[in-house]
């Protein structure tokens, strides 16, 4: 008994005590941290990859992204890098993704590893996996196909394929194009980017365009990736050679967990009201994981939101306070 006694007050005092949790550090999560921060928050942050950033440093790190209030323009990697910047006060969880929320007397658990008393959630298009290359391969052929760019220069010289037709496929295709040899293979001849990146790729002289083919095989031969491809609507294989292979098919991801923890859905996104309050007192949410009328998947608008939802939980964990709004009266 006692041993049971003292094994429950170990696991109490392991649990760590927050005024806030964020749940996902995309954009809108970050924000919402640095803003819980200024405002005294005792905040931690969970995201579920190995590294914060959301789509903006997973999907399009060297996207030019033109509208963040104050920037002309400002790649994804750089925002994320300037949003981290000014976390040096929060706790942050990554390769965590949250599964478990239960609600208590005074607040929430989270996982059993943390006691909050208000919740936010940023969880965005959702906790994230690459859509893999659906082509069986060995380890070593495996090594050469990615998912995530951070380092494009490392290819230089070097025959990269990017696989896929959307933004994030044209946006690496750009970037990787200045220091490779690119090849883009989609299955359609149409692209679903922006006009303008196809017009740049197609006039790059270092840039092939492979449609509409699809990949059907792929080794490693001579040191070279071989790689098969099907022209959309025939029966004939035409071969080529890369050293890299970039997939950017998207990733799965969806936020339907949430409905476990009590959370009103409409579709695959959570309902708020004027406050980001979820149907669930305590419970906030922002950025694109919410709908509403007339909302639209930005950053700036979820940077927005969240402000909103920071200011409300204030209010509620600190009725007595007369909140202060502005920034440089903190
Ligand atoms: C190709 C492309 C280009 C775009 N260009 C622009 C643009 O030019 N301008 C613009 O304003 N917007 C643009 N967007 C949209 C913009 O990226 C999104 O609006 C923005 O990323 C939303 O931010 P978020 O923080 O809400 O969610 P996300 O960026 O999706 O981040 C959510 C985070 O939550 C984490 N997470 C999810 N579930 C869990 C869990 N259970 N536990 C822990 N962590 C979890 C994820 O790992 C992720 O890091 C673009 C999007 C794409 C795909």
């Amino acid at each position: 008994m006692l041993k049971l006694i003292h094994h429950y007050f170990e696991e109490v005092i392991k649990i760590k005590k927050f005024d806030l949790t964020i749940i996902g550090g995309g954009p809108v999560g970050l924000f919402a941290a640095q803003f819980a921060h200024l405002h005294g928050l005792k905040t931690v942050l969970f995201d579920s990859l190995s590294e914060t950033g959301g789509q903006p440093q997973m999907l399009y790190p060297f996207k030019k992204i033109k509208d963040i209030p104050a920037y002309d323009s400002i790649t994804g990697t750089e925002l994320i890098d300037n949003l981290r910047h000014n976390l040096t006060d929060t706790t942050i969880f990554t390769n965590h993704k949250v599964e478990n929320v239960t609600k208590q007397k005074d607040g929430f658990i989270i996982d059993d590893i943390v006691a909050s008393r208000s919740i936010l959630i940023t969880t965005g298009a959702g906790a994230f996996k690459p859509k893999a290359l659906p082509l069986s391969m060995d380890d070593d052929t495996q090594k050469r196909i990615h998912y995530f760019i951070k380092d494009p220069p490392k290819f230089v010289g070097q025959t990269v394929g990017v696989f896929g037709g959307g933004d994030s496929a044209l946006d690496l295709a750009l970037e990787l194009a200045n220091y490779a040899n690119v090849k883009i293979i989609h299955r359609r001849n149409q692209f679903r980017g922006l006009e303008s990146n196809v017009k740049k790729l197609k006039s790059l002289k270092n840039v092939e365009i492979l449609t509409p083919y699809l990949p059907k095989q792929i080794n490693l031969v001579d040191n070279q990736l071989n790689v098969n491809l099907k022209e959309m609507g025939k029966d004939s294989l035409t071969n080529i050679k890369l050293d890299q292979a970039v997939v950017a098919y998207g990733f799965k991801a969806n936020n339907r967990f949430v409905k476990k923890w009590g959370i009103d859905l409409a579709g695959a996104q959570i309902k708020v009201n004027s406050t980001m309050q979820t149907n669930i007192a305590g419970v906030y949410a922002a950025g694109d994981v919410v709908t509403y009328p007339g909302r639209v998947p930005l950053i700036a608008l979820g940077f927005g939101e969240a402000q909103i939802a920071i200011t409300a939980i204030m209010r509620d964990l600190f009725p007595e306070k007369t909140l202060t709004i502005h920034s440089t009266s903190f």
